[in-house]
């Protein structure tokens, strides 16, 4: 088999566990297969290279960031190959020039658009184990560029793609994906099986455990995906399309990296949410939740969501564009965060938006946002209420599932 494996930086953050990761890649390289390696940046590495360089320069430039958050991964991977020798096996580090991983040119959030697997394989035929940075790409202008936080997925992915890999097993510090994020929820129980659609809504909601663009690519290239434990022989959890049965919910998701912004006093006419949305997207900014109040004296509102470190970015935008747009006054809230509930059910079985919204209720909280799609409902309320809010619906809606 062709296995390409994926190890996160919990499962590296110190030596032990770096000989821990070493140990299964060669029992996979053992039973006879091709391996290539993916790794991601030590512990927390890259949140440890982004405060060094916000406190030398609180506005850093994109490139120079990423070439500093680059080297998180280098280091993996030259330490993962040292230890692999140390046990006795050949395996050589790569970087994403040398793997032949390429993406556009957007620094700090790049997506992958081309890989030249020829040195992979070149390797491969060496019998060497490949140990590839996660997370990094060369870009048009020959720059490294980094894929989003969490990016590492998505590079073992498009790797399993381009090298036409049987599987491609992601090492976690968890034994796979669960209904929900069992630190904040702990009656969350492990999901065996779940199909690509039902994940994406997960990941992308911020069921914490993988790079949703990692997902997508998954699905298109039908990539069997394993996420597993790199701590036990647990089998986690697999995400494919095959024989995975429609569960009325999988999950419920929290997501605290969320700011609202709103625009007071829009004029009530046709064209504005697509002049607002023009400057949105002219800007790259990527918004989730909208609700728009109904027009009152000739006016309305409009409120979005969008990831907090894109908050400054974007209310400076929406400022500088304030005459186009034509609204009285902004205002924002980043002390909020999001819940929401996937699952196949969502659309054809109403008790569940019945059990979420009771279960918010009982705990006595308010709900500022809404939006719903045939298979998720998502709600934003206060942050400081989401771990109660997350626990009361998870409970309830277990009820239903089982
Ligand atoms: N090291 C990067 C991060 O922390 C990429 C990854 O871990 O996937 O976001
Ligand atoms: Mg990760």
């Amino acid at each position: 088999m062709f296995i390409v494996q994926k190890f996160g930086g919990s499962s590296l953050a110190n030596d032990k566990l770096i000989f821990n990761a070493a140990q299964k890649i060669i029992d996979a390289h053992r039973n006879n297969n091709k391996v290539v390696v993916v790794l991601s940046a030590q512990g927390n590495t890259t949140d440890n290279l982004i405060e060094r360089a916000l406190k030398i320069n609180p506005q850093p430039s994109k490139r120079e960031l990423d070439v500093l958050l680059a080297t998180g991964e280098v280091q993996s991977v030259a330490l993962m190959t040292l230890a692999i020798h140390k046990l006795g096996f050949s395996a050589i580090s790569l970087d994403c020039r040398q793997a032949g991983i390429f993406a556009a040119n957007n620094y700090g959030n790049a997506r992958i658009e081309k890989i030249n697997p020829q040195r992979i394989m070149n390797e491969i035929e060496k019998n060497n184990i490949v140990i590839v940075t996660g997370f990094q790409a060369l870009n048009s202008y020959d720059d490294v560029v980094t894929l989003g936080r969490g990016g590492s997925d998505t590079s073992a992915v498009a790797l399993a793609a381009a090298l036409n890999a049987d599987v491609c097993e992601i090492f976690t510090d968890v034994d796979g994906i669960y209904t929900a994020d069992p630190r904040i929820i702990p009656t969350a129980k492990k999901i065996d099986k779940i199909n690509y659609d039902e994940m994406l809504e997960l990941a992308s909601l911020g069921a914490v455990v993988m790079h949703s663009r990692s997902i997508e690519l998954a699905k298109k290239y039908n990539i069997k995906l394993v996420v597993r434990s790199s701590l036990n022989n647990s089998p986690g959890t697999l995400i494919g399309d095959e024989n995975v049965e429609q569960t009325l919910i999988n999950g419920v998701a929290v997501d605290k990296n969320v700011a609202v912004i709103s625009l007071i006093g829009l004029s009530d006419e046709p064209g504005m949410v697509f002049k607002l949305f023009a400057v949105l997207s002219k800007n790259k900014i990527c918004i989730d939740l909208i609700i728009q109040s109904i027009g009152r004296q000739n006016t309305k509102d409009i409120s979005f969501t969008v990831a907090r470190e894109f908050l400054d970015e974007t209310i400076n935008i929406l400022q500088k564009n304030q005459d186009f747009l034509c609204y009285d006054h902004l205002i924002f809230d980043n002390t909020v965060a999001k819940l929401s509930v996937v699952g196949a059910g969502v659309a054809s079985n109403p008790e569940i938006a019945k059990m979420m919204f009771e279960g918010i209720y009982n705990e006595g909280i308010n709900i500022k946002m809404i939006s719903t799609s045939e298979i998720k409902i998502s709600i934003l309320i206060n942050e400081n209420e989401i771990e109660r809010a997350a626990n009361a619906v998870h409970n309830n809606l277990l009820d239903i599932k089982n």
